[in-house]
């Protein structure tokens, strides 16, 4: 296993915080949840909020899962740990990285020296700005889309003012109320992708998320930012997700837009296939699982795509709409408040389709 990055950087880089259910499921069986289970929260639902109205998505009655709010860092703390308690190799701090799907090989610099590894098969797990997915790049197709805005996102010491998210539209843009922790809160506000986030002194983005969550009786706490940065949004894949023995896994093959709190999610989904089918393969000779690794993930993919275009489209101002697009989204919101088969769909997607749910 491989990292460009030190441990210090991976472990104190705050990213996703929300787990679905098959991810909970997936350390747990991996022998990793113990931690999680005791100092992450079972969120049952989520609020959405505009026109100063709270609407609960109750998870729980509607499709009986739930979601566990455990920081990615977090999650990346256990795994570490996991892989040194089992004496496996883990080196940080890799340089020039290049990797030969063929035959299969990967060759790496650590510590000034030179090292190949030659190997049965390699999982591309190096994110967006990965070597891997370029390797291949002459066997993939690419589907991309940009948003015309961003997140500004912020991590303030000071209690959440929630004890669910809070996804609110509002006629000056999106926002989010995230959790982290009893004394830590994650919120987030769309803005331009171009901005600047020197435009953004702290005063400024706490008036704006005053404005947009604003509800009758409801007060947002604030407290001192320890971080800020703007991320852009995009939808992203390549399709096939592998080429010879090279598997691409999270999103060194996949980005989603991240409204539906789902780049983690998909990343452990892809990774939980391609475990079984090299399993099956290096233990019992099948390689029928390693060739139907892309078509098995992509179906997953394509769905959670879509999930996560359908809840940026519904709570996001887009420039230029027009009056319709406005009622459209409007329309939609009153939909899935009030409907119980809509609400449901939300519900079944935000925490995350049975794995299998493909093939059913
Ligand atoms: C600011 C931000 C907020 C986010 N919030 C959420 C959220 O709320 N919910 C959610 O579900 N998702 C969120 N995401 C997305 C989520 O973090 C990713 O989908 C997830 O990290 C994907 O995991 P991964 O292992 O595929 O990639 P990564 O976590 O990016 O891991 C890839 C690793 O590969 C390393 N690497 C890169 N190149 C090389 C190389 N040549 N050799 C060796 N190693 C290399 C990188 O250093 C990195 O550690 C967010 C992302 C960002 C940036």
């Amino acid at each position: 296993m491989l990292e460009l990055r030190d441990q210090d950087y991976v472990i104190q880089r705050v990213r996703a915080g929300v787990l679905e259910q098959g991810t909970m499921d997936t350390l747990r069986e991996a022998g990793v949840g113990a931690r999680m289970d005791r100092e992450g929260a079972v969120h049952e639902g989520i609020e959405l909020r505009y026109d100063g109205e709270g609407h609960r998505i109750d998870f729980a009655g509607l499709c009986g899962r739930a979601i566990m709010v455990y920081g990615q860092q977090e999650v990346v703390k256990d795994l570490i740990e996991r892989r040194r308690a089992d004496g496996l190799p883990l080196l940080f701090e890799v340089d020039d990285v290049e990797v030969d799907p063929d035959t299969p090989k990967v060759a790496f610099t650590h510590d000034g020296e030179r090292h190949e590894l030659t190997a049965k098969a390699i999982a591309g797990c190096d994110g967006f700005h990965g070597v891997c997915r370029d390797t291949i790049a002459h066997a993939l197709t690419e589907r991309t889309r940009e948003y015309p805005f961003g997140w500004l996102g912020i991590l303030a010491e000071v209690a959440p003012s929630t004890h669910e998210l809070i996804y609110a539209s509002h006629e000056r843009g999106f926002a989010l109320h995230s959790l982290r922790s009893p004394e830590l809160s994650r919120l987030y506000i769309q803005v331009d992708p171009h901005d600047d986030i020197e435009n953004w002194p702290d005063e400024r983005i706490w008036e704006e998320l005053h404005t947009r969550f604003e509800k009758p009786g409801w007060t947002l706490q604030e407290g001192p930012i320890v971080e800020k940065g703007i991320t852009p949004m995009r939808s992203f894949l390549v399709e096939p997700m592998q080429h010879e023995r090279l598997y691409l896994a999270g999103d060194a093959a996949h980005i989603v837009p991240p409204t539906g709190a789902k780049g983690l999610n998909l990343a452990v989904a892809d990774v939980r296939v391609l475990a079984q089918a090299l399993t099956d393969w290096l233990r019992g000779g099948d390689a029928s699982g390693l060739d139907s690794y892309s078509e098995k993930c992509l179906a997953r993919v394509w769905r959670v795509q879509h999930f996560s275009w359908w809840m940026t489209s519904m709570l996001h101002r887009f420039p230029e709409e027009d009056e319709i697009q406005q009622r459209l989204q409007r329309a939609e919101l009153d939909y899935v408040t009030s409907s119980r088969a809509a609400s449901t769909m939300l519900a079944e997607n935000y925490t995350g389709l049975p794995y299998g749910w493909e093939a059913a």
